[in-house]
């Protein structure tokens, strides 16, 4: 049998190995690359008896020269937390990072795959967000590291696709949740469980009326693997991402709860720019990939809950 070798930058990350055991499921030969900036060893090493998976250390930032016929460049920090932590290389790992994989996928001929992100909408005046929406980014606030990155790494991938014929696939993802998230990522959704399983009080952001949607792990890597195998004339982009918009203040109740937690509810300012409101408008995805979330939101949050449960139990300084 011939596998298909797959090549997933930032595969060691939350999405990124999620994408890796999927693939690894299909029969591919995967090829995880990571810089270990924000992913780790503990997502992967389930996966390292395979004789279908590698994992090499590599900064995108770099060329990287391998033989492959997809990739999935995933590579990028997602947290805000971490994206501002070091702006400069959150922007080069996006620009230059995708510029290395775009020659690479030049080079080898290979199908290759963007993980562009729903801030590329930065805070949206259209509702819900289309793909044809050009967005409302404030171009030099502190998301812009991210934001400008993804958005420039999108004009990358049309640059090489009209320029150079590359065959090229744009995923907009929007808030993507569920198990392997890190306990102090500093998203939302890890955060709330975090503190309402060890009775922290749960950081609402500003009043929490902002909102957000938010999509299981499982559904998201079902919507890659599918645009993946598209036909050519299919770039996108494509947003993916739940279309049930969520206040936040409202996700922290539904978290307390379902967890059966005591944490009360502290206020803390809003981080400047931060999206009043965001909700995916998938008729695209519909359309084009006969894709639709499949997990509400109760059930991705409990199986989320689950996994934190027994992390804690498992590293209780992991809340700390
Ligand atoms: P994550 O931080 O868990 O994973 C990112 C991975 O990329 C990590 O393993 C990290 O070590 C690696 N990485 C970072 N810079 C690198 C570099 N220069 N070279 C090699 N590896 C590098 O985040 P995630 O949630 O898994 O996000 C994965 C991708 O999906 C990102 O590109 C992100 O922008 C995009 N995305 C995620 C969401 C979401 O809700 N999870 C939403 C929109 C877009
Ligand atoms: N947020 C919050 N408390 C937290 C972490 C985040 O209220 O402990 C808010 C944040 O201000 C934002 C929303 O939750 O309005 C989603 O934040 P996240 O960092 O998960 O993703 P993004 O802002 O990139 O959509």
């Amino acid at each position: 049998m011939i596998r298909k070798r797959v090549l997933v930058t930032g595969g060691a990350g939350f999405l990124g190995s999620h994408l890796c055991e999927r693939l690894l499921g299909d029969g591919c030969d995967v090829l995880c690359v990571d810089n270990f900036y924000t992913g780790r060893r503990d997502n992967i090493t389930h996966l390292l008896g395979n004789p279908h998976f590698e994992v090499m250390r590599h900064d995108i930032t770099f060329p990287l020269y391998v033989e492959v016929d997809e990739i999935y460049n995933l590579a990028c920090p997602a947290s805000p937390i971490h994206y501002q932590f070091d702006p400069v290389q959150t922007t080069k790992t996006s620009v230059i990072g995708s510029i290395n994989m775009l020659g690479l996928a030049k080079r080898v001929k290979a199908r290759i795959l963007q993980a562009s992100t729903s801030e590329i909408y930065g805070d949206p005046e259209i509702h819900p967000q289309p793909e044809t929406y050009s967005g409302n980014v404030n171009i030099i606030g502190p998301r812009a590291c991210y934001d400008e990155g993804k958005r420039c790494a999108e004009t990358l991938f049309f640059d090489y696709h009209r320029q150079h014929k590359v065959r090229i696939k744009v995923a907009r993802i929007f808030n993507t949740y569920g198990p392997r998230m890190h306990p102090k990522d500093g998203r939302v959704v890890s955060n709330f469980i975090v503190q309402a399983l060890s009775g922290q009080p749960i950081s609402i952001y500003g009043r929490g009326s902002q909102t957000r949607s938010f999509l299981y792990v499982d559904d998201l890597i079902e919507g890659l693997v599918r645009l993946m195998a598209t036909p050519d004339e299919v770039t996108g982009p494509i947003n993916l991402g739940s279309d049930v918009e969520m206040p936040i203040e409202a996700l922290a109740k539904k978290i307390i709860g379902l967890a059966e937690s005591r944490s009360t509810i502290e206020y803390h300012p809003l981080p400047q720019d931060d999206p009043t409101r965001r909700q995916a408008d998938t008729t695209r995805a519909r359309s084009i990939l006969g894709w639709q979330p499949t997990v509400d939101v109760d059930t991705g949050l409990r199986r989320t809950i689950t996994y934190f449960r027994e992390l804690l139990a498992a590293y209780p300084d992991a809340a700390r």
